[in-house]
C-alpha cells in the first residue's frame, strides 16, 4: 500500500504540468498503443527512495460538468477522503482568488495534510512577490515553475517529508495470506450482494483503511479451504447507514484500490452500460497491466435483444483489452457465480507463468520467418533476442535494432503470438523494445 499524493487546485493553476513535471515520465520504456494515453491521471513517483502514488484530480473531472462549484467539490471530495497528502495548486500569476479561499477552507476542515504549492514563479526573483498574496491559507508553502522546472526536487523533498507511512506489519502479513480481490463499480450495481453470494455473510474484519469516512474494510475470508483477501470492501456496510445511498463511486479511490488488488471485479450494470467512471477505470487498469474481470450484473433484468447490445458495448470499451475476460451476472439467478473465483484463480496462475528464453527465442524465431516486420522508413526491424524479465504480469522485453522502428500493429501482433503460444489469453501482458546498448 503505498501512499497517495493527490495533486488538487482550480482549472489553470498549472496541475497537469506539475503532474507530468513530478512524474518525469520514462521514454524508453514507455508504449504507444492508441487509447493508452487518454487521461493521464495517475502516476508513481520514486524520490530518495520513497515511492509514492500521484494523482492528478483535474483528469478526474466528468466530462460535460464543467462548472466550476461542482467540479471542485467533486475533486475535493475524493480527494479529501483518499489522500495521504494534498498538494493544493495555486497560480502565483493570479494572485489568491475566492476560488482558492474555498478550497483551503475544504482542506483545513477535513483537516487534511497538505502542502500549498504556488505555482508560475519562473525563477528565484519572482518569490517574495508572487507569493506573499498565499502566507494567510496557512499552509506550508512551496513556490514552484511546474513549466520551467524551478524548485520541484524541493517540493519533491518536501513531500517525502510529509508523508505519513500508514502500514503496520501485522496487515501485511494478514495480506500476504491469501489472493486480494476487490469489487468495484458504481453505486448499486451489485457489490455487496456478490460478496455476500460468494463468501457468505460472515467475515473476518482484517484492518480498517486509515483516513477514510467511508466504513470500508479488508476481509479475510476462506471458501474451499483458501484464503481470500477483499480489498476495501462496501458488502459489510449496513444498507440502513445514512450514508449509504450517498455512496459515490469515487474513481479516485477507486484506483487506489485496484493497486492493492492481485485481480479486480469490475462490475458493470446490465441495463445500463457502461459509464463514464467505468470508462476510466478501464483505461486505468488496462494502462497500469492490473488483471481483471469485468462482470455483467443484473442480467436477469435483460431481455433477449438487449444482450447483444451491452455485449456489443463492452466488446468496444474493451477494444484495447480484449484479453479481459467478461462474465454476465446475477446474484439473484446466481447466474455466474459459481465461476469467478475459480476465473481470478486462473488469471492469478497465467500471470505469474514463467516462460524459459530459449522457448520465447524459438517463438522469435519462428514469427521473424512467417512474418517478417515490415520495413520502415526504408529500415527493417531487426531482432536479436527476447526474454521475460518479470512476473504478475508477465513482462518481455525484445533487444532490437532500432526500437523506434515497432509500430503498434506489430507489437499488437507480437503480444497476441505470446498469448496463443503460451496459452496468456486472459492476463495483461507488459511487452517492451531495447535498442542494442
Ligand atoms: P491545470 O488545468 O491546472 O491542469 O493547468 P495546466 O497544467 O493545463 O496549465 C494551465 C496553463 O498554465 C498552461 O498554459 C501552462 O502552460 C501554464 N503553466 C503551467 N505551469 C506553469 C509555470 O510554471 N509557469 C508559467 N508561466 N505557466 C505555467
Ligand atoms: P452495491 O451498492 O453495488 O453494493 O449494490 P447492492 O449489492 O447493494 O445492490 C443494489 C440493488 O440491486 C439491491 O436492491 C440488490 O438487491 C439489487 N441487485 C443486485 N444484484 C442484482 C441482480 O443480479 N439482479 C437484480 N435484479 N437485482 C440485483
Amino acid at each position: 500500500m503505498i501512499p497517495l499524493v493527490v495533486i488538487l487546485g482550480r482549472p489553470n493553476v498549472g496541475k497537469s504540468t506539475l503532474f507530468n513535471r513530478l512524474l518525469k515520465k520514462k521514454k524508453s520504456l514507455t508504449h504507444n498503443l492508441p487509447g493508452v494515453t487518454r487521461d493521464n491521471i495517475y502516476g508513481e513517483v520514486i524520490h530518495e527512495k520513497v515511492k509514492f502514488a500521484l494523482v492528478d484530480t483535474g483528469g478526474l473531472v466528468l466530462e460535460g460538468e464543467d462548472e466550476f462549484e461542482k467540479e471542485i467539490l467533486v475533486q475535493a471530495e475524493e480527494a479529501l477522503s483518499d489522500a495521504d497528502l494534498v498538494l493544493f495548486v495555486v497560480d502565483g500569476k493570479d494572485g489568491l482568488t475566492p476560488q482558492d479561499k474555498e478550497v483551503a477552507r475544504l482542506l483545513r476542515q477535513a483537516n487534511k495534510n497538505t502542502l500549498l504549492v504556488v505555482n508560475k514563479v519562473d525563477g528565484f526573483e519572482q518569490e517574495d512577490l508572487l507569493i506573499s498574496d498565499f502566507y494567510g491559507l496557512g499552509f506550508p508553502m512551496v513556490a514552484v515553475s511546474a513549466a520551467h522546472g524551478y524548485n520541484v526536487r524541493f517540493l519533491l523533498d518536501q513531500v517525502v517529508e510529509n508523508l505519513p507511512f500508514v502500514q503496520s506489519k501485522d496487515n501485511i502479513q494478514m495480506e500476504e495470506q491469501g489472493l486480494k480481490l476487490c469489487v468495484l463499480g458504481r453505486p448499486n450495481v451489485g457489490k455487496s450482494s456478490l460478496v455476500n453470494e460468494l463468501f457468505g455473510r460472515k467475515k473476518q474484519i482484517v484492518s480498517s483503511v486509515p483516513g477514510t469516512t467511508r466504513d470500508c474494510v479488508d476481509l479475510v475470508i476462506e471458501k474451499n479451504g483458501r484464503h481470500y483477501i477483499l480489498i476495501d470492501t462496501p458488502g459489510v456496510r449496513r444498507k440502513s447507514n445514512i450514508e449509504g445511498s450517498l455512496e459515490r463511486f469515487s474513481v479516485l479511490r477507486a484506483l487506489k484500490t485496484s493497486k492493492r488488488s492481485d485481480i479486480v471485479f469490475l462490475m458493470v450494470d446490465a441495463l445500463e452500460g457502461i459509464c463514464h467512471q467505468d470508462k476510466k477505470l478501464i483505461s486505468f487498469l488496462q494502462r497500469e497491466h492490473i488483471p481483471f474481470i469485468v462482470l455483467v450484473n443484473k442480467i436477469d433484468l435483460l431481455k433477449e435483444n438487449e444482450l447483444k447490445r451491452i455485449k456489443e458495448e463492452i466488446a468496444y470499451e474493451l477494444r484495447f483489452c480484449s484479453y479481459v475476460p467478461v462474465v454476465f451476472t446475477s446474484t439473484v439467478t446466481r447466474a455466474g457465480m459459481g465461476s469467478l473465483v475459480p476465473l481470478a484463480e486462473k488469471v492469478w496462475e497465467k500471470s505469474g507463468i514463467r516462460i524459459s528464453t530459449s522457448e520465447l527465442n524459438r517463438l522469435l524465431r519462428e514469427v521473424q520467418h512467417k512474418h517478417q516486420p515490415p520495413i520502415v522508413r526504408g529500415k527493417r526491424l531487426k531482432f536479436y533476442y527476447v526474454t521475460q524479465t518479470d512476473v504478475y504480469p508477465p513482462e518481455f522485453v525484445f533487444f532490437v535494432n532500432n526500437p523506434s522502428l515497432i509500430k503498434a500493429s506489430y507489437k499488437r501482433f507480437l503480444e497476441n503470438k505470446i498469448r496463443n503460444l503460451f496459452n496468456l489469453e486472459m492476463v495483461p501482458l507488459k511487452i517492451y523494445f531495447r535498442g542494442r546498448s
